[in-house]
């Protein structure tokens, strides 16, 4: 199996609906996404996917500057953007797995069994 990984970057405001604890105030992240994409076959010209298609493809979809409570219906905790993103990708890479930053520290990933 090949992979490759690319990552990006973007700034946005959230509040954790339910949380219970400090989450449910309004805070920001510089939060990271990496995307993991495998083949077991190489396409022409031996890649899995080509680096600037899959990036572009990525910061299409990313948020930035956004309040993430005010674009999405669902709770934007880290492990619910991470199948989000999944999903916006799926149907045109063969992704792995999408895993989400939301500082140094702290990631949540989604990958389907
Ligand atoms: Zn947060």
């Amino acid at each position: 199996m090949y992979r490759i990984r690319v990552s990006k970057v973007f700034s946005a405001a959230h509040r954790i609906v339910e949380q219970g604890g400090k989450c449910e105030q309004l805070h920001g992240h510089n939060y990271r996404v990496e995307v993991v994409v495998g083949s077991e076959r190489l396409n022409p010209p031996g890649m899995v996917v080509d680096f600037n298609e899959l990036k572009e493809a990525v910061a299409l979809i990313l948020p930035d500057h956004k309040l993430l409570n005010e674009v999405y219906n669902f709770n934007p905790t880290a492990e619910n953007l991470a199948r989000y993103f999944y999903e916006q990708l799926q149907s045109r890479f063969p992704v792995v797995r999408v895993r989400v930053w939301e500082n140094d520290e702290c990631w949540a990933e989604y990958e389907p069994d």
